[in-house]
């Protein structure tokens, strides 16, 4: 499967499977979409020139090769992944891309893009702690009202947040659990990024002690 990568990247190149680069009016966000009719995946993104563009290209190709890979199912249902699994993939992408991103960057940019990368994991999980423990938390107790609220994000703050100074930004500190648009849109949705985040690490444990063992695992996540 390693070499087929490429391929399967290079086949998207073609047609209308990108649509990659922001421009005025553009919705924003990134995301993959797998069509059923022509089995051609799509990417959404708002490229304008940024690291955080290749991470995200990174992530969605992880999501295409997976939708790609799961083509040949005859079952419509087999050819997605259960939410907990869906994230796998891309997470994965976003490691394994590690020893190629001297195509892009050099030495030390590259040091910095996989340091980057590595602070933001470690920092996720336990921000995806707190954004389900509040979640559930606020549909327990549906009656809350907004001081309840805050209350009840800052305790889980000071329970899995960083050792940071709010001083004089409380009121931001409050709020900060609005950056995360998944508790508007998917609610419940963010533990299965923790959960993906965790067989995505593993994955990157195997790749690092033998690439073809761990592509070959990876291909094994379509079931
Ligand atoms: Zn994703």
């Amino acid at each position: 499967m390693a070499s087929s990568l490429g391929g399967m990247f290079d086949s998207l190149s073609f047609g209308d499977s990108f649509d990659l680069e922001s421009r005025k009016w553009k919705a924003p966000g990134g995301f993959h979409s797998h069509r059923e009719r022509s089995l051609r995946p799509f990417i959404f993104m708002n490229a304008v020139g940024r690291h955080r563009d290749l991470d995200t290209m990174l992530h969605e190709s992880g999501h295409a090769f997976h939708s790609m890979l799961c083509h040949d199912e005859p079952l419509l249902h087999y050819r997605r992944p259960p939410k907990e699994f869906a994230e796998v993939a891309s997470m994965a992408m976003e490691l394994f891309a590690f020893p190629y991103l001297d195509e892009f960057y050099d030495e030390v940019e590259a040091a910095r893009a996989k340091r980057q990368r590595l602070e933001y994991v470690a920092t996720l999980l336990p921000k995806i702690a707190a954004l389900d423990a509040f979640q559930h938390w606020i549909y327990a107790y549906p009656s809350h009202n907004r001081a309840e609220r805050d209350a009840c994000w800052v305790r889980l703050n000071d329970r899995f947040g960083a050792a940071v100074s709010w001083q004089g930004l409380e009121r931001y500190r409050q709020l900060s659990w609005q950056s995360s648009g998944h508790l508007y849109s998917v609610p419940f949705y963010m533990i299965e990024y923790g959960i993906a985040q965790l067989g995505a690490l593993q994955l990157w444990l195997q790749f690092k002690q033998d690439r073809a063992r761990a592509m070959e695992n990876g291909d094994s996540l379509r079931w």
